[in-house]
């Protein structure tokens, strides 16, 4: 019996994969994982480097590099047979996690190396992975006594509980909701492509008309194009009060009760654990070291940008009062006056930009780009087994020629391919001998528009900044020359410094000096104008205080209600929320919002006490670009500094250091404020 998950090969092979390979591989090569663990505890008292982490990660490795095609080709040539097989494997990855996360056998290894002499005689990278690994064990409960553990257990399992009710409860509250309009003048304002998804609704559901769901493809035209005020307000009221105790099914799906128990035993398990919080813990694996660092960050981000966002907001007020002559804005009047504000200002549609960036000359200058600044080579395979005829393969060689990564790059859309654009990793690095390393490959994957007949493939600018940022993601990925696979690339990189080299490298798709060899008119040659690229400048700063505010408020309720629990006061949610709105909104929000009732990235997600990750990431990334504006965008050496510091050197060691030693000092958010056009004071 041949399955090619089962047999060696240096690149998966693609064509031959087969539905049916793909649990019997999952399973043998989880059943060798597990087998090695007991091996190596079985035949080893003094553990080191070699006999305990070295052997187990050559087993984590066959099975990560197996999984990583089917999940792969699950998400982008997707079939029932292998969407089945996919989830058929499902829970037995998540059981090995937790057989790994769980091992008291292997905690204890695990402990004598951390405080081994060899420890010391280790390297940086060697050591992180060490502690990393104790670190996860901690947060497992694993060093907890047995009555500890025994509620740790339960609190994870409710918490797990509770976040998948929220969701539902968001989820039914959702769909309880339409709005069926028979007469189309009470729509007007509404594009076509919105109107013909409300009518294809309609139909669905057995109606003539238009029907309108909460769904945000369907209530977002609303907001921002409809002229009926009532109908904009109507669906705005139901939007905000959704799962809550407000609106127009209050009650039937209220989350109160629920996320005031998620708050208590998010509190209880972190305390467990040794935290004083549960902030704190959720920063035990991220970049942010402290709670008063967080707070500080987002306080002093939102005092700069402050002043700003409340002329945004008057400038907004007065071009209604022009328009309407309405003396005051409701909260569902504020997108559409914005956007009728921004369409007024900046009218620039995507088909103009199209005809600039033609596929060739995009990924060219992409290639480009990353030439100049790193001295990259990237050469095209041809021969390599692909998934589909249109996926390219190619070769990454630094400035001595080595060659260093691989990817493979599938541009476009098509049927039975998830939507979206992802890099992912199909093999990482890591030393596989003495003197040998496997050298890293990635997927980059985007959802671009095909090229139709002899017209070439054209992007618009968004898909350019797309392609640039999963790129950022790859060259993380690929440049690494970090050899233990636990920090090697992307692996072990906290989340909120994991989006620095992706967003960094969106900022030169901005920078007329590379904008005149990344674009290029497909049918005259010409560079994109800079009388464009200014429109699209100011275009992308419309109202960027008041959306600053708006990411603000969300990351600071989060964080504060997660950092300020009090057990003896019970659940501060409302009164948390408020607290931070009159500081800092400028948009007052109704009595009767409940936003936080929907709010899932914290309630049903992962990002609870995190969602601050979203600006810091933005920070970095400003700041870490600033240095290039100040010593020249394609400046060798600055490049060169970026790629040793940074990209080289995966998660080995703490962002806060990388980032330090690039860019000689902590990171300030004044780059942030000024990329964003907030002119700090
Ligand atoms: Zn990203």
């Amino acid at each position: 019996m041949s399955n090619p998950l089962l047999q060696k090969h240096a690149l998966p092979a693609f064509s031959q994969i087969k539905p049916e390979h793909v649990k019997p591989a999952v399973e043998q090569a989880i059943n060798d994982c597990k087998k090695t663990i007991e091996q190596v505890l079985k035949d080893n008292t003094v553990y080191t480097w070699k006999n305990l982490v070295a052997p187990i990660d050559e087993a984590d490795d066959v099975l990560g590099k197996l999984w990583s095609p089917v999940s792969h080709m699950n998400s982008v040539v997707n079939s029932d047979e292998l969407r089945d097989a996919h989830e058929s494997c499902l829970p037995l990855l998540s059981e090995y996690g937790t057989f790994v996360g769980q091992h008291e056998g292997l905690y204890q290894a695990y402990k004598q190396l951390a405080e081994s002499d060899e420890y010391q005689t280790l390297t940086v990278a060697q050591k992180k992975v060490i502690d990393n690994a104790m670190r996860d064990f901690k947060l497992s409960g694993i060093a907890l006594n047995d009555q500890d553990k025994k509620r740790y257990g339960e609190i994870v399992t409710r918490l797990s509980e509770l976040g998948s009710k929220f969701n539902n409860n968001l989820l039914d509250a959702t769909q309880a909701f339409k709005v069926h309009i028979e007469d189309n003048n009470q729509l007007s304002g509404l594009p076509d492509s919105a109107l013909a998804a409300a009518a294809e609704l309609a139909k669905a559901d057995d109606k003539a008309g238009w029907l309108f769901t909460l769904d945000f493809p369907s209530y977002l035209p609303i907001m921002m194009y409809c002229d009926n005020a009532e109908l904009r307000e109507q669906m705005y009221r139901a939007f905000v009060t959704r799962a809550s105790d407000q609106g127009p099914n209050a009650g039937e799906f209220d989350n109160s009760e629920i996320m005031a128990e998620l708050l208590q035993l998010r509190h209880e398990l972190a305390q467990l654990l040794g935290f004083e919080s549960f902030a704190e813990k959720s920063l035990a694996t991220k970049m942010a070291s402290n709670i008063d660092e967080v707070m500080d960050f987002l306080n002093d981000l939102a005092t700069k940008s402050k002043a700003q966002g409340a002329k945004e907001l008057s400038e907004l007020l007065e071009f209604a009062k022009q328009e309407s002559g309405a003396e005051q804005l409701n909260a569902w009047d504020l997108p559409y006056y914005s956007e009728k504000l921004k369409q007024q200002r900046y009218t620039i549609s995507d088909e103009e930009l199209r005809p600039y960036f033609p596929k060739d000359k995009v990924v060219d200058g992409l290639f480009d780009v990353v030439h100049r600044l790193f001295g990259l080579t990237i050469k095209e395979r041809e021969g390599v087994d692909v998934w589909h005829d249109d996926v390219k393969f190619y070769d990454v060689y630094d400035a001595n020629q080595s060659l260093r990564g691989s990817f493979y790059l599938d541009l476009y859309a098509r049927a039975k391919k998830r939507g979206g654009a992802w890099m992912d990793e199909c093999v990482g690095r890591r030393a596989i001998s003495e003197t040998a390393v496997q050298l890293p490959v990635a997927y980059l994957t985007c959802n671009f528009n095909a090229p139709v007949g002899d017209t070439p493939a054209l992007f618009t600018h968004d898909e350019v900044v797309t392609l640039f940022h999963e790129f950022g993601h790859g060259i993380h990925h690929m440049l690494t020359q970090i050899d233990a696979a636990g920090v090697a690339g992307i692996s072990g990189v906290p989340w909120d410094a994991v989006e620095l080299p992706s967003q960094f490298l969106e900022n030169w798709c901005w920078q007329p000096e590379a904008l005149a060899f990344i674009s290029s008119h497909y049918e005259t040659g010409e560079p994109l104008p800079q009388a464009l690229l200014d429109k699209m400048l100011a275009a992308k700063n419309f109202q960027s205080a008041m959306q600053m505010l708006r990411q603000l408020e969300f990351s600071l309720f989060d964080f504060t209600m997660h950092a300020e629990y009090d057990p003896t006061k019970g659940d501060q949610i409302q009164q948390v929320l408020n607290k931070v709105r009159d500081q800092y909104s400028v948009v007052k929000a109704p009595d009767f919002n409940r936003f936080q009732h929907g709010f899932g990235h914290i309630f049903g997600g992962g990002y609870a006490a995190g969602y601050y990750s979203y600006k810091w990431a933005e920070v970095l990334s400003a700041d870490a670009f600033s240095r290039f504006e100040e010593e020249g965008v394609f400046n060798k050496a600055t490049g060169h500094d970026f790629l040793t510091n940074i990209l080289e050197k995966g998660g080995s060691q703490e962002p806060s250091d990388l980032f330090a030693a690039f860019r000689g000092r902590a990171p300030q958010i004044d780059a942030l404020l000024r990329h964003s056009g907030i002119a700090a004071r």
